[in-house]
C-alpha cells in the first residue's frame, strides 16, 4: 500500500515540509484512549489493541504526535521513513 499521510502539526518530529508525516507507521485513536495510555502504546502496538468508534472527527487523535527535540522520540519505536 502506498500511503501518504498530510499534516499540518509543523512542531511534531515527524512532519515535514509540504506538510507531509514521515513516520514509517503512525496511530489514529479516540482521544479517550489517546490520554489514557502510555506513550509505549502506540502504531507499533496497534495489532494487539481493540478498536474502538469515535462521534467526530474531533474525537480522534494522531497517538504518535511527540514534540521535536522531546526526549521521548524513541518511547513507542516509531521511525522516520527513510
Ligand atoms: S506523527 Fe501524527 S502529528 Fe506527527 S506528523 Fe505524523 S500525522 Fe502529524
Amino acid at each position: 500500500m502506498n500511503q501518504h499521510i498530510h499534516c499540518i502539526v509543523s512542531n511534531c518530529h515527524y512532519w515535514s515540509q509540504g506538510n507531509k508525516c514521515e513516520a514509517n507507521e503512525i496511530l489514529v485513536a479516540t482521544d479517550k484512549f489517546g490520554a489514557s495510555q502510555p506513550d509505549q502504546i502506540d502504531a507499533t502496538t496497534a495489532t494487539q489493541l481493540t478498536s474502538e468508534s469515535a462521534g467526530t472527527c474531533m474525537e480522534t487523535c494522531c497517538k504518535s504526535y511527540v514534540s521535536k527535540g522531546s526526549q521521548k522520540v524513541s518511547a513507542d519505536r516509531i521511525t522516520k521513513m527513510s
